[in-house]
């Protein structure tokens, strides 16, 4: 039996285990955390730090092969196990991912599209860097940002002396960051290719992704796109995934817009010009669609490239559109809830064909702890439930406080 080791514990593990498990396969976790949502499922883990060098050999020699879910593991400290076990995406690859600086100039020297961007690679290089890019950019950390950590608008010169006030407190840590031109973005969407080492290549279906408060909050597929424009993403999106040298899982995130101002950079496709907006090279919050709108979902392809079982192409299961909606610990809150989630309106929703809850002990606001899927005739309906599903468990606990 192939012993598959995950770094990281978070529901991206938790869902792939399920799809290693089904294929036959032992799944290993390292994780520092022992209530991390994966370790439920494996009684192989890990719990160290991930700069401790001794457990992480531990851990390496346990394991047939490696993934990650968890992008923040230094890739410096893999590179030395890679030499004994295969690190499926390669830790050059997590390398150039992890860290926006090298991502940004990856695309734009592979002559992938981009939003225009500019990189600083210290802290007394900012303002200078900052005024001949000129406003407004979004300045972003070149490491451990997530959703929409580490990021700020700067819209003008006052604005950037702020941001140079605050952030030289902390001057004496490494800063560096790039500065990328805020786009007109009409639609955001992503794209999950997977290879495998072997040669076989599948393109998921294009997924329309709404934010809000820059975490993604619905994921529609089929996306609504033309499908000239499906293509070119999905061309795109390849081409990244074989430049990169990926095999495993590579999300792209692209920012779709009609009206793109100065940036220059973009593939066009009839009004629409189409940028790459970051990578992710493992399954992808956006994916969990897949796990009921896909014959094969995400967690599935990355399965079985490192089981070594063959890949099939990721069809739509069913004519009509599925959303797949977050559930955020903000959910909890409302219902006035730190443990289980009361799911009873779920009853008055039979567009909901799925609710995944990743066992998370503590509700926190915007903490994702869980999602579901829809399923309707149009987009409209399967987008329309899910926000007022969303709402009806959110106002669980109205009619219980409402006078009688
Ligand atoms: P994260 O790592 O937090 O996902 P992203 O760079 O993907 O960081 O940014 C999160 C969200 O912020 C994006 O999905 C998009 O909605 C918004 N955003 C990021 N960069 C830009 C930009 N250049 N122009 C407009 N909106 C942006
Ligand atoms: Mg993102």
């Amino acid at each position: 039996m192939r012993r598959v080791g995950i770094l990281g514990g978070g529901q991206l593990g938790l869902l792939l285990i399920q799809s290693i498990h089904r294929l036959g396969g032992t799944a290993v976790v390292y994780d520092p955390d022992p209530d991390a949502p994966a370790c439920q499922l494996t009684p192989h883990a890990f719990h160290s730090e991930w700069t401790n060098a001794a457990a992480l050999e531990k851990f390496f020699k346990s394991c047939d092969v490696v993934t990650y879910e968890f992008e923040n593991v230094e890739s410096s400290s893999l590179f030395p196990f890679e030499k004994e076990k295969p690190i499926i995406p390669s830790s050059s690859v997590l390398k150039t991912t992890q860290d926006r600086i090298l991502e940004k100039t990856f695309i734009s020297e592979a002559k992938l599209p981009c939003v225009d961007f500019a990189v600083v690679n210290k802290y007394s290089e900012l303002e200078k860097t900052a005024r001949s890019f000129g406003f407004p950019f979004i300045i972003k950390t070149a490491r451990g940002g997530y959703d929409g950590k580490g990021q700020k608008l700067v819209n003008s010169e006052e604005e950037l002396q702020e941001f140079l006030a605050q952030s030289g407190k902390n001057s004496t840590t490494p800063f560096r960051a790039v500065l990328e031109r805020a786009l007109d973005i009409e639609m955001e969407v992503s794209c999950i290719v997977a290879r495998s080492p072997n040669g076989e290549e599948k393109c998921f279906p294009v997924l329309e992704n709404e934010h809000k408060d820059h975490i993604l909050d619905i994921t529609v597929i089929p996306a609504r796109i033309s499908a000239s424009l499906e293509t070119a993403i999905k061309d795109i999106a390849l081409s990244a995934a074989r430049e990169l040298g990926a095999y495993g899982l590579l999300t792209t995130e692209f920012f779709l817009s009609n009206n793109p101002g100065n940036n220059s950079h973009g593939v066009q496709v009839g009004s629409w010009h189409i940028y790459i907006n970051e990578f992710a090279p493992r399954p992808h919050n956006s994916g969990h669609v897949t796990m009921k709108a896909c014959t094969v979902s995400q967690f599935e392809a990355l399965a079985r490239i490192l089981l070594g079982v063959p890949l099939t192409q990721p069809h739509i299961v069913a004519p009509g559109y599925y959303c797949m909606g977050n559930l955020l610990g903000d959910v909890w809150l409302s219902q006035g809830s730190t443990g289980d989630l009361d799911l009873s309106p779920m009853c008055q929703f039979p567009e909901v064909i799925d609710v995944v809850l990743y066992g998370k002990k503590e509700p926190r606001s915007k903490r994702k702890m869980g999602h579901f899927i829809t399923y309707a005739n149009s987009a409209q309906a399967a987008t329309g439930s899910a926000h007022s599903f969303r709402e009806a468990l959110q106002h669980k606990n109205v009619s219980a406080l409402a006078p009688e």
